[in-house]
């Protein structure tokens, strides 16, 4: 994956120096990010319907997940 840069440190997949270590992500809209279940990730991203955005702030990182939330398998995402 290309770099990805994040400052979210308190996600599972959270590296040193502001880097993402997920094998994938994605991106999509919070409403989208709200409604869909934790199991509904990258590893589907070809089953995501467009959801276009206005700005920034209608945007989430859907594959965050919390650190020590129990819920780090859910979404089939793999740390790099
Ligand atoms: S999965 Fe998303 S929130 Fe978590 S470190 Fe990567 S970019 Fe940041």
């Amino acid at each position: 994956m290309s770099k990805v840069y994040c400052s979210i440190n308190n996600c599972h997949y959270w590296k040193e120096e502001n880097l993402c270590g997920a094998n994938e992500i994605i991106v999509t809209s919070d409403s989208l990010g709200e409604t869909a279940p934790d199991s509904f990730d990258a590893p589907l991203h070809q089953q995501f319907q467009s959801t276009p955005a206005a700005s920034c702030m209608e945007t989430c990182c859907k594959t965050f997940v919390e650190k020590g939330s129990g819920k780090e398998k859910e979404d089939g995402v793999m740390k790099s």
